[in-house]
């Protein structure tokens, strides 16, 4: 089982004899209610790095939606226990008083500007702010070699590593693999808000990201891909649809035809309920 820290300090004691003895440290950052797409990050860190640290930590300032945070699946002791398999070296726990003390910490001298504006941008104003504010906090207490996050959060990732870029930080910002349940659901801590039948069918998402890469590639037009899949999602899936879009893989901007080569990330988010779910793939 890892060791516990709720206390920045006691955390930042025992990294930096860690980093006297030269250890290279890999951070995976998370928000609890681990499941494998978490593991499979924090195996990654630990196949890269002499010590992996994981935080737990649902930050109130990236949520745009007050039930959405109230509601967000919370089980520190059962992480605990899933962490023992698996376990970084380091777990990081800390209250939003250690994260914020004075209420401070909450926002940091950087926008995301272009990259933030659409997408999770559009629909959840405010949260890539609190995300990279938090993110930068982290940085700061962990100084992490390398930091592994989940492809399934595509733009998150574009995001972090521009905000490393731009506080010149000295680490790698590390995209690993959307990991899946068997009916291709992309594996999220809000899968355990939906029902076995809201479940089930979640698998159209996967479905839909996969047919439109098909439709690409047979030379469908962009347009009338995303309306398709909108529809089915809408009609089959009964889902409310923040977005469907096919954009360029490097700067999210629109892509309004394709020409096989550009790397594209087609992407969606949809309400199944009160769950919100979000999935992509890339292509070309
Ligand atoms: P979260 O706890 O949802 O904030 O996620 C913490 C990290 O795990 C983020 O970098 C996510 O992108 C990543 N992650 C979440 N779900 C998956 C998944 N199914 N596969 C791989 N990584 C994931």
């Amino acid at each position: 089982m890892p060791q516990l820290y709720t206390q920045a300090v006691d955390l930042q004691q025992v990294l930096s004899s860690e980093k006297e003895k030269n250890h290279t440290v890999g951070f995976v950052p998370t928000m609890g209610a681990l499941h494998r797409g978490h593991l499979s990050l924090m195996e990654r860190a630990r196949r890269e790095n002499d010590i992996v640290v994981c935080s737990i930590f649902v930050n109130p300032t990236q949520f745009n939606n007050v039930l959405d945070f109230a509601r967000y699946p919370r089980s520190l002791e059962e992480d605990m226990l899933t962490l023992r398999k698996d376990a970084p070296d380091y777990l990081f726990a800390p209250s939003e008083e250690e994260m914020y003390p004075r209420g401070q910490h909450k926002t940091i001298d950087y926008l995301p500007d272009e990259l933030g504006r659409r997408l999770e941008g559009e629909f959840r104003p405010g949260h890539f702010e609190g995300m990279a504010a938090v993110v930068k906090r982290f940085f700061d207490l962990v100084k992490p070699d390398r930091a592994y996050f989940g492809q399934k959060d595509y733009q998150q990732c574009l995001i972090v590593k521009d905000m490393a870029r731009y506080f010149g930080l000295a680490l790698d910002v590390i995209m690993c693999p959307t990991l899946r349940e068997e009916s291709g659901l992309a594996m999220s801590s809000r899968n355990a808000l939906l029902s076995t039948e809201e479940r089930k069918k979640a698998s159209i998402i996967y479905r839909e990201l996969k047919n439109a890469v098909v439709q690409l590639h047979e030379g469908h037009g962009v347009e009338a891909i995303k309306a398709a899949a909108r529809n089915t999602l809408a009609q089959e899936g009964g889902y409310a649809i923040d977005y469907f879009d096919i954009c360029n893989a490097n700067d999210l901007s629109q892509v309004r035809e394709w020409n096989g080569k550009d790397k594209i990330l087609v992407c969606t988010a949809v309400h199944s309920g009160h769950v919100r779910l979000i999935d992509n793939i890339l292509a070309g």
